[in-house]
């Protein structure tokens, strides 16, 4: 039978199983072992979102307000609580412009339909692992841009003959993050190519009040630019399933063509799920969300100050902290030596790509009690 080949080139499920792998293969550890890789979340849904979502659950009980099929690019009450949400940055677009989905994952791999196989695919390295494995997938050509510790794993464009790219800001897994005046070369420099700039924005709600929450904040990102973001780590939904898409009618043809794909290829979001994005992005649910992120940047702070102690190289931002392996090691030397150690799992920095060879992702998101006694055990061993 025939089948796409290129499904055998996918990396990212190697990473995790990998790491699965080596944990389980450690028998009698000598005491628990504790988690700084999970790229999931902890905390429970916000009550806001709940209550939504009990409303979403009694109208599809009664007859008079039972839901069948959902619109196919969202609920119009889902789609004006994110214009409002936007305003805040000043990033001003139109309800019809986000576009529901069940989350930023698969939304990467779905735009790619927009565009013709072999197409050139400039991706950040490190970074998600996900936009190559996408565009190995449809069999594009890939450019890496290299992030190293001389441009601080921010790198910048200088010319390359491209039609799309990647960008997630702040960074997974660095949490490197772009500044205005960046994101502003990036935006121009897609523009001059003619080119897409798929604009990740899953961590955004990590960033500090002056840093840039949308890359429509920056003059002519509607030119070019298609937004990506995810409940999933602003309000704990990677459970729910929620997410959009933004793709300004100032794009034309890519607008009416999302459009079509979206109408073709998918039957909406489940009313309920869409509910508890209306719960998260109401006046509670954001207070609720503040509190959220606290915690979770609370945790990146603990981690931070404790490399800050140990005297080792690292970088802090959205959910993560980035380290430099200590040593000269490898990312999965130094991930076998947090474990047998410390008993400290982390994410070896190598399997976001090949710049991330000799560094460690250590996560934000676990839980604060865990996060505390990891840091200590980090301290008091001898590295
Ligand atoms: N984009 C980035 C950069 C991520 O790190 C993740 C998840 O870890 C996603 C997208 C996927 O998000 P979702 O849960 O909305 O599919």
């Amino acid at each position: 039978m025939k089948y796409n080949e290129n499904f055998l080139r996918l990396s990212e499920n190697y990473l995790f199983s990998e790491v699965k792998r080596r944990v389980e293969g450690y028998k009698n550890p000598p005491r628990k072992i504790l988690s700084l890789g999970v790229g999931d979340v902890r905390l429970p849904l916000s009550k806001a979102s709940i209550e939504k979502m009990q409303k979403g659950v009694e109208d599809m009980a009664r007859a008079q307000t039972f839901r069948g099929y959902p619109p196919a690019f969202g609920y119009p009450i889902l789609q004006e609580s994110l214009k409002s949400y936007y305003k805040r940055f000043s990033a001003f677009l139109d309800e019809e412009e986000f576009f529901i989905s069940d989350g930023a994952k698969r939304e990467i791999v779905d735009l790619l339909d927009l565009f013709p196989a072999g197409s050139v695919a400039m991706i950040p390295d490190p970074t998600y692992p996900v936009y190559k494995d996408a565009n190995l997938l449809r069999g594009n050509r890939i450019l890496y841009k290299k992030g190293t510790l001389a441009n601080g794993f921010l790198p910048m464009p200088s010319g390359e003959e491209v039609d799309f790219i990647y960008l997630c800001n702040p960074g997974n897994p660095t949490g490197a993050t772009y500044t205005r005046e960046q994101l502003k070369v990036w935006v121009d420099y897609a523009i001059s190519q003619n080119a897409v700039l798929f604009y990740d924005n899953a961590y955004e709600r990590f960033l500090d009040e002056k840093s840039t929450h949308s890359i429509y904040e920056i003059e002519g990102a509607k030119d070019c630019a298609i937004e990506i973001g995810s409940f999933s780590k602003m309000a704990g939904f990677t459970g729910i399933r929620l997410g959009w898409t933004i793709v300004p009618k100032r794009m034309e043809m890519l607008h009416v063509l999302w459009k079509r794909r979206q109408a073709m290829g998918q039957n909406g979001v489940s009313y309920i799920s869409q509910m508890a994005g209306v719960g998260a992005l109401s006046k509670n649910g954001l207070r609720e969300m503040e509190e959220r992120i606290a915690y979770y940047t609370g945790n990146r702070r603990t981690i931070a100050n404790c490399m800050q102690k140990l005297g080792w190289w690292h970088l802090q931002g959205g959910a993560y902290v980035w380290a430099k392996c200590l040593n000269g090691s490898s990312s999965w030397e130094f991930f076998d030596a947090l474990l047998e150690k410390a008993q400290i799992v982390c994410t070896p920095g190598v399997g976001f790509g090949e710049s991330g060879e000799g560094y460690i992702r250590l996560s934000a998101l676990g839980e604060k009690r865990e996060v505390e006694e990891a840091c200590k055990r980090l301290e008091a061993t001898a590295w």
